[in-house]
């Protein structure tokens, strides 16, 4: 296969960005949220468990804990007891923890906007950090999990596992105000029609683009 170019791709990456615009024109983080706290608690909790779940834990754990502060002093068990439903529960609540107490002591209770300082919090790494950046804060950034890993893979705009270069590649390929949406976009198309384990490739608007397309598009006629 005739190997493509960077300017090429960038091509591709701006009409399938744009395909998924149309169809997606209400792409948002499905976190329900109302700050950088809690979407930073949000986003940590759903590790491993769906945004559904988390959503049904967190109006609780944001009642029993309105703040860094709130949850730095709190007990650990009682933490492990309010996300015990959302899996993972003791590295969870190590994590959150250890986030808030950092927060506090080096923060004054605010969560920091920078991605270098949000990548020192316990339990806070690239995609967590990009998160809370784009969706809180208004800094462009790129969201890579499972969606955007398989499916930037399957539209031959990456390649590979690690998350870091994919993040890096799609940078170069996307202007920076579009990295927060396209990754939203991306996401909800891994959710609803790219599934993992059968995507619809029939359905898919993406299907004259996608070098893994499954079947051949249908006539107009
Ligand atoms: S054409 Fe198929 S493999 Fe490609 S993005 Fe669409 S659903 Fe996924």
């Amino acid at each position: 296969m005739k190997r493509e170019s960077t300017a090429r791709k960038a091509e591709r990456a701006a009409e399938i960005n744009g395909w998924l615009a149309r169809e997606y024109p209400d792409a948002a983080c499905a976190l329900v949220h109302n700050d950088a706290y809690q979407l930073l608690v949000a986003t940590i909790l759903s590790a491993q468990c769906t945004d559904k779940r988390v959503n049904l834990v967190t109006p609780a754990f944001f009642a029993a804990y309105p703040d860094a502060r709130a949850l730095a002093e709190a007990p650990s068990e009682d933490v492990v007891e309010a996300i015990h439903s959302t899996g993972f529960y003791n590295h969870k609540a190590k994590s959150l923890q250890g986030m808030a107490r950092q927060v506090v002591d080096q923060h004054g209770g605010q969560i920091p906007d920078t991605m270098e300082a949000l990548t020192r919090l316990p339990g806070v790494g690239r995609k967590t950090a990009n998160v809370v950046l784009g969706n809180v804060f208004g800094i462009p950034g790129l969201t890579v999990d499972t969606h955007m890993i398989r499916l930037n893979n399957l539209l031959g705009l990456v390649q590979g596992k690690d998350a870091v270069k994919i993040e890096r590649t799609l940078m170069t390929l996307l202007p920076p105000e579009e990295w927060t949406m396209y990754s939203h976009r991306i996401i909800e198309h891994g959710r609803t029609v790219c599934i993992a384990r059968r995507p619809r490739c029939p359905d898919c608007v993406l299907n004259e683009l996608c070098p893994s397309a499954l079947e051949p598009v249908k006539s107009a006629s």
